[in-house]
């Protein structure tokens, strides 16, 4: 652990904290404890419905005591606990990870995701403004919606100029497809919570910062269907390409897998947001995309380098025909539509914190995928041994 004379970033000594951590059973919140109890002296309030993905953090006789006795687990849904207020006003600062994430449910359960999103979040930010605590909110960067680029016709030399694509958090638009399209239920409201939380700060002086991720990825994200989640269950991309590798099933490249993303390892994410959590001056009121606009690939192209580095860390041959096209509509339903790219543009958080991502897309994709097989072969070889019940 870290001694008492840790310094922020302008030489300050760092005062230990308490943070209220609500989501902290989930795929970030698990990473960000690690790291803060490994560190740093601060505490954790953990809250969540769930707590297997921290369960190492939380028992003694597995780590060092002095870890578990700086966290403290609360399970909690934060739709109805009247001990919300308590636990916020017991700490330093909230940060609220709580939210369904999950492309596959924003237009299936698009009421559930917007109840989440919005509605559920208020109370952190009316508790948070009432008792002058600071807040650390975890948008998307799916607010972004849609690039301009994605509007002007295919050949257009102007879709080549990073003005056209590179998303901005003080200049770009917002732009998502029509209501029908349920798809953007979720980041509709996560826009509006971004809005409102902007507004506390405007008009009651609330201490925020809002982090904009851009697809994080790593060890413990979501799930394996049918080994630690239901089996109809579709998560996001790496977990969905995870679960059809291991099972030698071809991946499923949706529309073809033309949209393109960049992924960012969540080891180096999360050094941003502690750099957030120990900068408050240099932090709040500012909006963060967190990214690494390095690796950047179309969905197709990350297949077909997960097939690569999959074979190398199982020492399984590949597949003859490794993907498959899939319509958006047979895979997630009607209302589905996709977001066409996204560069994150680091100049904000450059300046403010001096962050940098390191991980390379082949990287990150080996220590992932190491994690996957070493985590999940031997359950996924049972259950598919099994014979199928009449
Ligand atoms: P996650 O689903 O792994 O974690 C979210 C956690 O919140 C879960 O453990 C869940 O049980 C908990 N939760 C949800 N509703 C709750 C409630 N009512 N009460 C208590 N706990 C509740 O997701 P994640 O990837 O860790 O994402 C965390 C945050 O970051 C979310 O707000 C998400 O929108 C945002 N985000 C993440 C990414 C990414 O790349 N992982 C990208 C964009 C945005
Ligand atoms: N995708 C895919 N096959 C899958 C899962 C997802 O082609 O098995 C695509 C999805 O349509 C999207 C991209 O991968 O274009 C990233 O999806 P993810 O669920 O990770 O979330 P998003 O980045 O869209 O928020």
């Amino acid at each position: 652990m870290a001694s008492s004379t840790r310094v922020d970033l302008d030489g300050n000594p760092i005062k230990p904290l308490t943070i209220c951590m609500i989501g902290a059973g989930g795929f970030i919140g698990s990473h960000l404890c690690e790291k803060l109890l490994a560190e740093t002296p601060h505490k954790i309030l953990a809250l969540d419905v769930y707590n297997d993905k921290i369960k190492h953090l939380l028992e003694p006789e597995h780590g060092s005591p002095t870890l578990a006795d700086r966290i403290q687990f609360h399970r909690i849904n934060i739709k109805h606990d009247s001990r919300l207020e308590g636990l916020i006003k017991m700490s330093d600062l909230t940060i609220n990870l709580a939210a369904i994430c999950t492309p596959a449910d924003y237009n299936t359960r698009p009421l559930d995701t917007i109840y989440s999103n919005f509605i559920d979040a208020l109370p952190v930010v009316k508790y948070c403004s009432e008792n002058n605590k600071r807040l650390i909110h975890f948008s998307t960067c799916e607010v972004y919606g849609k690039t301009i680029g994605s509007f002007l016709p295919k050949d257009s030399p102007l879709r080549q100029d990073p003005e056209y694509y590179v998303l901005k958090e003080d200049a770009s638009p917002c732009i998502f497809g029509p209501i029908e399209k349920q798809r953007w239920s979720y980041a509709c409201a996560k826009q509006l919570i971004e809005r409102l939380i902007y507004a506390e700060g405007a008009e009651n002086g609330l201490e925020f910062t809002i982090v904009r991720p851009f697809n994080w990825i790593g060890p413990r994200m979501d799930f394996i269907p049918g080994i630690d989640g239901p089996s109809e269950g579709v998560p996001r991309v790496l977990a969905c390409f995870s679960n059809n590798l291991l099972r030698r099933e071809p991946l499923k490249l949706v529309d073809g897998g033309q949209s393109q993303r960049t992924f960012i390892y969540i080891k180096d994410a999360i050094e941003a947001v502690q750099l957030m959590i120990e900068n408050p001056a240099r932090a709040n009121g500012h909006i963060f995309n967190v990214g690494n606009p390095n690796n950047e690939v179309t969905v197709k192209q990350l297949a077909e380098m997960m097939t690569e580095v999959y074979s190398k860390v199982s020492s399984e041959t590949p597949l003859e025909v490794p993907t498959i096209d899939v319509s958006s509509k047979e895979f997630y339903g009607v209302g589905y539509d996709d977001s066409d790219k996204r560069i994150p543009d680091m100049t904000i958080i450059n300046k403010q914190l001096g962050w940098n991502p390191k991980t390379s897309l082949w990287d990150l994709l080996e220590s992932t995928l190491t994690y996957q097989h070493r985590t999940y072969s031997e359950a996924v070889k049972k259950a598919t041994s099994k014979p199928a019940s009449t």
